[in-house]
């Protein structure tokens, strides 16, 4: 089971909704540099050095592992098939 943890409040740099958790499949507390995905919007983001969240210039983007890019839109996939409510399962 995934946990969430705690992070300091931060808006979502694309849709201003405020988070304060997060979550990683592998349960690890998220750090400074993680790349996460806004629940609301799906948006990409990074935590700063303060734990904030901020937009990834493009050309930081295009430079992570192609895996790392292609997590993101698998998850953006289901977080989308989620919110429409045709999956069956609980959005
Ligand atoms: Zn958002």
């Amino acid at each position: 089971m995934v946990e969430a943890t705690r992070v300091p409040p931060s808006a979502c740099p694309w849709c201003g909704e405020m988070h304060d958790e997060a979550e990683s499949p592998s349960g690890r507390a998220a750090t400074v540099g993680d790349i996460t995905i806004c629940f609301d919007c799906t948006g990409v983001a990074q935590f700063d050095g303060s734990m904030m969240l901020a937009k990834i210039p493009p050309d930081e983007w295009a430079a992570l592992p192609e895996a790392v890019r292609d997590d993101y839109h698998r998850t953006r996939a289901l977080l989308l098939l989620m919110k429409s409510g045709r999956w069956g399962g609980q959005a």
